[in-house]
């Protein structure tokens, strides 16, 4: 199996230039909606490490990160499936501003079982922070507060943290992933 992205990729969709340029865009944003607060990042392992660590180079104000891993299995239309924590926070979010950090918001049931478990914890606040939005994949609604990228089309991308069959996260830019290497 090659590891090249030119052997891998049709073509490459969001260039390391292009998503920088977002990270900085983001990172200004929430540090003027946050000014004078601190808040705490919560990146969700393991798609969305690549992102959070240059997210969180642009954020001024003060603020904690830590990591959460969690699963979604056997999602159907009338459930949201089983969710699994496999990694739970260590930091405290309790009357806490909490901003969870994503790859991909798809069909948003990740994201809606997480928002239903984080509850416990009484944070003050939390939004959503995703790198790439497929609003048009949504079975349940989950409203996202900063999108780096939206896409229209649905194609299936890795690179920049997001993988297929946890390869090819290492690529440096998000690319469309040739379709013989997942049929
Ligand atoms: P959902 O919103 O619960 O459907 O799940 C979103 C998760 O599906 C993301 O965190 C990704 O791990 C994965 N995912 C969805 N679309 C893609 C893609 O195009 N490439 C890589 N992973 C994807
Ligand atoms: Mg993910």
């Amino acid at each position: 199996m090659n590891n090249n992205v030119s052997e891998v990729c049709e073509r490459v969709l969001y260039s390391k230039e292009t998503i920088a340029q977002r990270c900085v865009e983001i990172g200004k944003q929430i540090s003027e909606d946050y000014a004078g607060r601190e808040v705490t990042l919560i990146s969700i392992l393991n798609g969305s490490f690549m992102f959070a660590t240059d997210l969180i180079k642009n954020i001024t104000v003060d603020c904690r990160i830590d990591f959460m891993q969690v699963s979604t299995y056997g999602v159907s239309s009338e459930s949201s499936g089983n969710f699994v924590v496999k990694k739970d926070l260590s930091l405290d979010i309790e009357d806490k501003d909490v901003i969870i950090v994503e790859d991909i918001v798809d069909t948003g049931f990740t994201l809606h079982n997480l928002l239903d478990y984080l509850k416990k914890y009484k944070p003050k606040s939390i939004k959503l922070c995703t790198l790439i939005d497929k609003p048009h994949r949504r079975t349940i609604d989950v409203k996202t507060d900063y999108v780096g990228f939206t896409m229209e089309k649905n194609e299936f991308i890795v690179g920049y943290g997001l993988d297929y069959a946890q390869k090819y996260r290492n690529f440096p830019y998000i690319g469309v992933l040739k379709e013989e290497i997942y049929s």
